[in-house]
C-alpha cells in the first residue's frame, strides 16, 4: 500500500556498479532529509556503517543493508546490496505489489 508521498520510491532499482549504490544513496537521503521516509532502526543490522555515515561520503561495508519505512502509509524499502564481490543488490519496496517499475 504505498501513497502519493512514496509512489516514486516504488521501484526496484537495480545496483550493479558502485556509482549506482552511491546514486542509491543520495536519493534515500533526499527523501530522508525532506521526511519522506525515515530509517528502521535495527540493532543487529548487518551494516557497521549508519546510513547517515554513508550519506555523508563514507565507504560502505562489504554488505549494505537499510530498511525505511514512509512517514505517510507505513510502506517499507530496502536497500540491500553485496559489494565485496560485487554481486550487488536493490533499492526495492520490501511489498513486491507494491513495485511500479523495475529500472
Ligand atoms: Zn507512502
Amino acid at each position: 500500500m504505498s501513497c502519493e508521498k512514496c509512489k516514486d520510491l516504488c521501484v526496484r532499482f537495480a545496483i550493479r556498479q558502485p556509482h549506482e549504490l552511491r546514486r542509491a544513496i543520495q536519493i534515500v537521503k533526499q527523501n530522508l532529509d525532506d521526511g519522506t521516509i525515515t530509517e528502521v532502526s535495527n540493532s543487529d543490522s548487518i551494516s557497521q556503517v549508519t546510513f547517515a555515515a554513508l550519506a555523508k561520503g563514507e565507504q560502505w561495508d562489504d554488505i549494505v543493508g537499510y530498511r525505511f519505512l514512509c512517514s505517510s502509509c507505513g510502506e517499507l524499502f530496502s536497500l540491500h546490496a553485496e559489494t565485496y564481490h560485487g554481486s550487488g543488490g536493490y533499492w526495492e519496496p520490501e511489498n513486491r505489489e507494491s513495485v511500479r517499475e523495475n529500472l
